[in-house]
């Protein structure tokens, strides 16, 4: 399947990474830095600005490593990502437990009214809200 880059547009053929092969090397090179700079003992309670500003990777490059689990919040305990929803500061799922516990209220709320009578955006936020938790 051919599909264009989500960080640089370049058209590549999707099957196993998610952007182009330039992008992957540069994001490889990236981990490989921050990862180094991990290793070390004494790093392993950094924080994201930290990170940031000792290995020069951008903060989203770092979040996405951490939402990917190839740095584990078990293994360097300041590190997080963002609520898909609020953009607070998580370190497993999607979303947040403010937002969880929000679409599961209005979840709540929607089981109680028959379901044929939820209209067609309510239907749509239900089957979003049900895949993201
Ligand atoms: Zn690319
Ligand atoms: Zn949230």
């Amino acid at each position: 399947m051919v599909d264009n880059c989500p960080h640089c547009n370049a058209i590549f053929m999707k099957d196993t990474t998610y952007i182009c092969p330039s992008c992957r090397k540069i994001e490889e090179e990236q981990f490989h830095t921050v990862y180094g700079f991990l290793r070390n003992k004494r790093n392993r309670t950094a924080t994201i600005a930290e990170v940031v500003e000792e290995t020069g990777v951008p903060q989203n490059q770092l979040r996405e490593f951490v939402k990917q689990k190839r740095l584990h919040p078990a293994q360097f305990p300041n590190l997080a990502y963002l609520c898909e929803k609020c953009g607070a500061e998580i370190k497993s799922g999607r979303i947040c437990k403010d937002c969880t516990k929000e679409i599961e209220d209005g979840l709540l709320k929607h089981a109680r009214n028959e379901r044929s009578s939820l209209e067609e955006y309510d239907l749509l936020l239900y089957e979003e809200a049900v895949r993201m938790i």
